[in-house]
């Protein structure tokens, strides 16, 4: 069988990253990555000849506009418009060069706020969005649904995941843009470093979100790529979620800040609970392998490593 050549599109980013790790190492697999200098993916020229000259068979979709829920409530524009211009070229440019198969990745952010937990594939679009996230939220469902219509109108295999929140290393650590988890690491190593007494969690503590590491993310992947071929967005997540306050409490420790929680209630709370039912997926044979305790220490060890005050 002759090789598969395989195109990570954001292979700088969490996920992106991840899958590189990942598919680097597996024999029969030749990544194919650009970085954003070398190939824009909001040009749609750059993209139709960057298809037509490499001929990646697969495709992998993590490239796109991501931030936490402050970003995302405050630029609706920018995640919608970008995150569209980016998927529509990908997605239309991969079917017209034949590739083979195409993962997208959505979010559990598409699914409806107020919607019945753990949260079924087919709940999508089956009431109102979550404000915070709209635009973002508004763009995935985009992109899934023309994966979708490629595989009913032309035959195509582009499937779509729809993770939970994701984590690990590579994330973006920044206080304001990023999300809960690396912000409250970056924030909770910065007080202790500065010996502070207390550290600031926006919103009020009881919001409960469900976080994989990428490393399992990207092993539910691959179990994707190999085996899921069917027009229906698939969830990947762990199952189980923790309120913020837990959550703070175990970076707090991993951190080993000896100081005070205090609580910015002037910051939104988002979607109350978020817990996606992954049955469709463990029915394939896939389930994580981390802890979330096991993850953070991870993502905290990298963290040390590589972030530059
Ligand atoms: P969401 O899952 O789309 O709401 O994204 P986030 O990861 O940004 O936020 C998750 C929850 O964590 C929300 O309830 C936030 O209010 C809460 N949170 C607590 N502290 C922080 C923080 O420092 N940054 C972010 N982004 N969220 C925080």
């Amino acid at each position: 069988m002759a090789g598969k050549k395989i195109f990570i599109a954001g292979h700088r980013g969490l996920v992106g990253s991840a899958l590189c790790r990942l598919y680097g190492k597996m024999t029969g697999w030749e990544v194919v990555t650009r970085t954003r200098a070398e190939l824009d993916l909001q040009d749609t020229d750059a993209v139709r000849k960057f298809f037509g000259e490499e001929k990646p068979s697969h495709v992998i979709l993590a490239a796109a506009k991501v931030g936490g829920i402050h970003a995302n409530a405050t630029h609706h524009v920018e995640f919608l418009l970008e995150n569209m211009r980016i998927q529509n070229n990908v997605i239309e440019f991969a079917a017209r060069s034949d590739v083979e198969k195409l993962l997208f990745l959505g979010s559990s952010c598409i699914y409806p706020k107020h919607c019945p937990q753990p949260i079924k594939e087919e709940y999508l679009l089956s009431s109102a969005l979550e404000p915070t996230n709209e635009g973002y939220a508004l763009a995935k469902i985009t992109g899934l649904k023309l994966c979708q219509h490629y595989c009913r109108q032309y035959g195509k295999d582009f499937i779509s995941a729809m993770p939970s929140n994701l984590y690990g290393p590579n994330d973006n650590f920044d206080l304001e843009t990023s999300h809960v988890l690396p912000a409250l690491i970056h924030r909770f190593h910065l007080a202790k470093l500065n010996e502070q007494p207390t550290v600031t969690v926006w919103g009020t503590g009881s919001p409960l979100r469900e976080f994989l590491h990428v490393d399992d993310l990207a092993g539910g992947i691959h179990t994707l790529m190999e085996k899921y071929d069917e027009d229906l967005p698939i969830n990947i997540g762990v199952g189980k979620d923790v309120t913020i306050l837990e959550l703070a409490e175990i970076i707090k420790e991993t951190v080993g800040f000896g100081g005070e929680l205090e609580w910015d209630s002037s910051q939104p709370d988002g979607t109350p609970r978020k817990l996606l039912d992954t049955s469709r997926i463990n029915a394939l044979g896939w389930k994580p392998r981390m802890t979330l305790r096991e993850g953070i220490r991870n993502t905290y060890e990298w963290f040390k490593e590589h972030y530059q005050e």
